[in-house]
C-alpha cells in the first residue's frame, strides 16, 4: 500500500464544503505525506520504537506498540494541528474557551484514527505488520478525568466544535490520578487509584515555555503532618500546560485541549534557610505538586474541601492568564475582548472566573469598574447542571479571605451594586435581596457560586428544556426575575462519531447503506430512516446488527471476567453513576417483583432477561455503596435459584467508564432512565442508547421528555410521576401507603428485610428499609414501582414480536438526530458565543 487505502472513505467524505473536506486527496496532502508513516515499511512506527524507546521493534510489548502507533498517528496530525493554530492567529478569529474541571475523554487512538478517516488504512497497516489491532487499542488507559455526564459532555463538545471548525480550546486540569478504578470484593465497591499517566501518554505535548504564575496570598506549611495555611505570606504556584489534540471528524481542524499541571516555582527560596524556616520552603513544593494530583470523585455534592477550592481557582487563574495573554498578542483594544473571546463555564466549578477576569481588567489593565464589569459579563457564560441543592457550590468566605482576598473584595463590590439595583427595582422586597445575594449569611458566611456565575455573565443555560424551566422558576427564581433575558436552554447532545460510528460499526454500516453517510456530520439525516422501519429487509438487518453487538459484548465479558451471559436474552441495562435519585433501587425492586412472580408461579411465561448494571458510587456516599452491594447480592441469589435459572440474570459489571459504555450501549435492548422526575438535569446516556437502537423505559425527566417528543410517546415506555406530581405530593407522600396497599411492593420489600439476599450477613440491608420506608422515601421509589413494573410488562410483550420491536427501535434511531452534540454546539455558537467556523488554511 504505497498510497493509503482510503477507498470507501471517498464516498464517506461528507459533502458540505463549509464543514468538511471537499476532497480527500487534498485533505491527505494537508496532513503531509502519509506514506512514510503508514506505508508498507511503517518507518515511523518503528522509528518511535527504536529511537524513543530504544528497543528492538520485534520484541516490543503491546504497550510499547500502542505508544509507537499513537505517536505515528500524532505525527500525521501534527502539521495540521500547527496549521490550525496558525490559522486562528492569522485570522485573529473569535475563540471559544470551554472551562471545565472535568473532561471524560476515554481512549484516543481509535477515535483519532477514525476522525482522521484513516480507519481501514491504519488497521490494515497494523495487521500487515503482524500487530493485533484490537489488542493494541486495549493497551490505552481511559483518560478518566471526570465523574460522569458533565465531564463526558465536555468531551463530546470538543469533538463537535472541532468537526464544525469552531476555534475552540478546552481548559482543564491534568489530574495525575483520574476517576478511581472500581473493583468489587464480596459485593462491595473497592476504590483503586487510577494512575493513568504512569507510563506516560503519547498524545500530550508539554509546553513548559507557556507556563503561567498563580499568586496566592498565603503560604503552606507542614505542621504535625498536616498542611496549614500561613496567611499574608504570599506564595506562587506555577501552571504548566499540557496540550492534547482534538481531531475534528474529517481531519480539517485539530483543536486543543489544554490541561494544567501544578508545580512549585523553579527558584528555591534560600532566604527560608536563613530564617530556619526549612519546612516552609519545602512544603511549597509538596503542596504545589499535590494540587493537581487527583480528581474529586464525587459527581453531585460539594466535598467541602479546601483543596478542591484551590483546584478551581488554579484552573481559572491559569486559563484566564493564558487567554488574556493570547488576546493581548493580537489585540490592543480591551473593548474588543467580547468580540474575540467567549468563555463558557461548565457548571459553577470555574465560576471564580467572574472575579478573576474582573480583577485582571481592573488591576492589570487598569480599566474603570463599569467598563471592566461590562466586558466581564459579555465575555462569560454559565451552564447550570443540577438543581440538587447539595450540589450548588457555596465556598466559605474565610477561604477566599486567606487565599485570594482581592477576589473577595471584588465579590463584595459586585454584591453591593447588585443589592442596590435589586432594592431599587423591587422596593421593599427584602426576601428577594437576601435570596439573590452572593453571600449566604450565617455563622459561617459563604459565597454562592451559582449566583456569582449568573450575575457575572450574559447567559445562563440549563441542559434540557424541563431543567431550564425549573432552574428559572424554582432554583434561582429571584435572580431569573432580575435578569430574565439571560436565561436560556441548550439541550445536551452526544457526539455521533464516538457513540454510533465507532462504538457500533455494525449498525453504522446498515444506516450508511440505507441513507448514505451524511448522518455522521448531520445527524438530523437519520430521519430518512423512518421509512425503513416499514422495510422487512432493513428490520432484519437491524436485528442482525443488534445480535452482533450483543455477541461482541458477551464475548468480551467472558474473556475478561469469565462471566457467561446469553445474547439470546433481552439485555435490560441500567448504567450510570450510582445515586439515590437515579433510582437503581427502583430497578432492583422491579426485578424482585418479577422474581417473586416466578417463585410463586414457575410456569409463568416471561421473556428471559439479563439485567446489566454498572456505575461507580462516590467513596463517601455510604448508601450508594450499599446499593452496589445489594445489586451484587441480588445477582448472586438469583443465580443460585434454580426456579429462575436461564430466565433472569442480574449482572453488575465493574469499572464503568467511557470504554465500557462504548461496548455495552450498542449491545442493549432496553435503556432504563428512571430518575425521580425533576432530578435528572438532562442525562446523556439516554441519548446514546436511543441512537443505538435500545428502547427507553423512563420517567418524564431531563432530555428523556424531548426524546419522547421526537420519537412520539408511543415509541417509548414512559411511566411514573411527573415533575408536577412529585412536587405536589411531597407534603403528603407516604411510602407506607404503597407498602400497605400493594402486595407485590410489600412482598418485594419484605424479601429484602428477611435477609433473603443476605443470609450470611443478616441486617446489612437495614439502611434500605430506612431510606425506602422509615425516612419517607425521598426519591419516591414506591410511588413509581407499580407503573414501572407495568411498563416493563409491556416491554416483554413487545420483545416477543421481533418485527414490531425492530420497528419501534428503528423509529427511535431515526428520531435521535436532535441529540447530536453538533446541534447543541450550533445553538451555543449562534445564541451565546456568536462565533463562526474558521476553516484551516
Ligand atoms: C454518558 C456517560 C455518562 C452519563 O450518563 P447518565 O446516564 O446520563 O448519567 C456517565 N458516564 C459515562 C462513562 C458515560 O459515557
Amino acid at each position: 500500500m504505497s498510497t493509503p487505502a482510503l477507498r470507501e472513505e471517498k464516498s464517506a467524505a461528507p459533502e458540505k464544503s463549509n464543514q468538511n473536506p471537499a476532497n480527500l486527496s487534498q485533505l491527505l496532502e494537508s496532513y503531509g505525506s502519509l506514506s512514510p508513516y503508514i506505508g508498507a515499511d511503517h518507518a515511523f512506527y518503528e522509528h518511535h520504537l527504536l529511537y524513543d524507546r530504544v528497543i528492538d521493534p520485534a520484541v516490543a510489548s503491546a504497550r510499547e506498540q500502542f505508544e509507537a502507533f499513537s505517536r505515528s498517528i500524532r505525527d500525521i496530525l501534527a502539521q495540521r494541528w500547527v496549521s490550525t493554530k496558525k490559522t486562528y492567529e492569522q485570522q485573529n478569529a473569535k475563540r471559544v474557551y470551554y472551562l471545565s474541571l472535568e473532561f471524560l475523554i476515554g481512549r484516543s487512538l481509535a477515535n483519532n484514527v477514525s476522525n482522521l478517516l484513516l480507519d481501514p488504512a491504519v488497521q490494515q497497516a497494523a495487521e500487515a505488520k503482524g500487530l493485533d489491532w484490537l489488542g493494541l487499542i486495549e493497551q490505552e488507559p481511559d483518560a478518566g478525568l471526570g465523574n460522569g455526564g458533565l465531564g463526558r459532555l465536555a468531551a463530546c463538545f470538543l469533538d463537535s466544535m472541532a468537526m464544525m471548525q469552531i476555534p475552540a480550546t478546552g481548559y482543564g486540569l491534568r489530574y495525575e490520578y483520574g476517576m478511581f478504578r472500581q473493583t468489587i470484593a464480596n459485593g462491595w465497591q473497592q476504590e483503586n487509584p487510577d494512575n493513568w499517566l504512569r507510563d506516560g501518554d503519547p498524545w500530550e505535548v508539554a509546553r513548559h515555555h507557556e507556563k503561567v504564575e498563580v499568586k496566592l496570598n498565603c503560604s503552606f506549611q507542614l505542621r504535625a503532618g498536616n498542611i496549614e495555611t500561613v496567611r499574608d505570606r504570599p506564595s506562587t504556584l506555577i501552571g504548566i500546560p499540557f496540550d492534547r489534540p482534538v481531531v475534528g471528524y474529517g481531519g480539517k481542524t485539530i483543536n486543543t485541549l489544554r490541561l494544567w499541571t501544578a508545580a512549585a516555582p523553579d527558584y528555591f527560596d534560600f532566604k527560608e534557610f536563613g530564617t530556619g524556616d526549612f519546612v516552609g520552603a519545602l512544603s511549597d513544593t509538596l503542596e504545589a505538586e499535590s494540587l493537581t494530583r487527583v480528581l474529586y470523585p464525587d459527581d453531585s455534592t460539594t466535598a467541602g474541601q479546601g483543596l478542591r477550592f484551590l483546584q478551581e481557582y488554579f484552573l481559572v487563574a491559569c486559563s484566564l492568564a493564558d487567554i488574556i495573554r493570547r488576546f493581548k498578542r493580537y489585540n490592543t483594544d480591551w473593548e474588543k475582548l467580547p468580540e474575540k473571546v467567549a468563555i463558557q463555564l461548565n457548571d459553577t466549578h470555574p465560576s471564580m472566573a467572574v472575579a478573576e477576569l474582573l480583577r485582571l481588567l481592573l488591576d492589570d489593565a487598569h480599566l474603570g469598574w463599569d467598563q471592566a464589569w461590562e466586558l466581564t459579563k459579555k465575555t462569560l457564560a454559565y451552564t447550570n447542571h443540577t438543581l440538587l441543592p447539595e450540589a450548588l457550590e457555596k465556598w466559605p468566605v474565610a477561604w477566599f479571605d486567606v487565599l485570594i482576598p482581592r477576589h473577595l473584595e471584588i465579590i463584595y463590590e459586585i454584591n453591593r451594586r447588585l443589592l442596590d439595583e435589586v432594592r431599587v427595582r423591587f422596593p421593599g422586597d427584602n426576601g428577594r435581596v437576601e435570596r439573590v445575594s452572593l453571600v449566604e449569611e450565617g455563622e459561617r458566611r459563604k459565597i454562592r457560586m451559582a449566583n456569582l456565575a449568573i450575575v457575572g455573565s450574559h447567559s445562563t443555560n440549563g441542559v434540557a428544556a424541563v431543567h431550564s424551566r425549573l432552574l428559572r422558576t424554582t432554583t434561582v427564581k429571584d435572580l431569573a426575575e432580575v435578569f430574565p433575558d439571560r436565561f436560556n436552554n441548550k439541550t445536551n447532545g452526544v457526539t455521533p462519531r464516538r457513540w454510533l460510528l465507532q462504538a457500533n460499526p455494525a449498525l453504522g454500516q446498515e444506516i450508511t447503506q440505507a441513507i448514505g453517510k451524511e448522518w455522521v456530520t448531520d445527524l438530523s439525516r437519520l430521519k430518512e430512516l423512518r421509512r425503513f422501519a416499514e422495510d422487512g429487509g432493513f428490520r432484519e438487518a437491524f436485528l442482525a446488527s443488534k445480535r452482533q453487538a450483543k455477541q461482541r459484548f458477551a464475548d468480551w465479558l467472558q474473556s475478561t471476567t469469565g462471566q457467561i451471559i446469553d445474547p439470546g436474552t433481552l439485555f435490560d441495562c441500567h448504567v450510570k453513576r450510582i445515586h439515590e435519585y437515579k433510582r437503581q433501587l427502583l430497578n432492583a425492586l422491579r426485578i424482585i417483583v418479577v422474581y417473586n412472580r416466578l417463585r410463586s408461579n414457575p410456569e409463568l411465561d416471561v421473556v428471559p432477561r439479563t439485567f446489566i448494571f454498572a456505575g461507580k458510587a462516590a467513596p463517601a456516599y455510604r448508601l450508594a455503596k450499599l446499593i452496589i452491594k445489594f445489586l451484587n447480592n441480588l445477582g448472586a441469589t438469583i443465580d443460585a435459584d434454580p426456579v429462575v435459572k436461564g430466565r433472569l440474570k442480574v449482572l453488575f459489571v465493574p469499572e464503568y467508564n467511557v470504554s465500557l459504555a462504548e461496548r455495552l450501549i450498542p449491545a442493549s435492548d432496553v435503556s432504563n432512565q428512571i430518575s425521580t422526575a425533576g432530578y435528572e438535569a438532562s442525562g446523556t446516556s439516554n441519548m446514546k442508547f436511543m441512537m443505538n437502537g435500545a428502547l427507553t423505559v423512563g420517567t418524564r425527566d431531563g432530555a428523556t421528555i424531548e426524546m419522547a417528543e421526537e420519537a412520539g410517546e408511543e415509541n417509548l415506555f414512559l411511566f411514573g410521576l411527573t415533575v408536577e406530581q412529585v412536587v405536589n405530593s411531597r407534603s403528603w407522600y407516604s411510602p407506607y401507603w404503597h407498602y400497605d396497599h400493594d402486595a407485590e411492593t410489600r412482598e418485594a420489600l419484605d424479601l429484602i428485610f428477611s435477609d433473603h439476599f443476605s443470609p450470611d450477613e443478616p441486617g446489612i440491608f437495614a439502611p434500605l428499609r430506612e431510606t425506602l420506608l422509615t425516612m419517607g422515601d425521598h426519591y419516591m421509589h414506591l410511588a413509581d414501582l407499580k407503573s414501572y413494573c407495568e411498563a416493563h410488562h409491556q416491554v416483554g410483550i413487545l420483545y416477543a414480536d421481533p418485527e414490531a420491536w425492530a420497528k419501534k427501535a428503528i423509529l427511535n434511531v431515526a428520531s435521535s438526530g436532535k441529540f447530536s452534540s453538533d446541534r447543541t454546539i450550533a445553538e451555543y455558537a449562534s445564541d451565546i458565543w456568536k462565533v463562526e467556523p474558521c476553516p484551516v488554511i
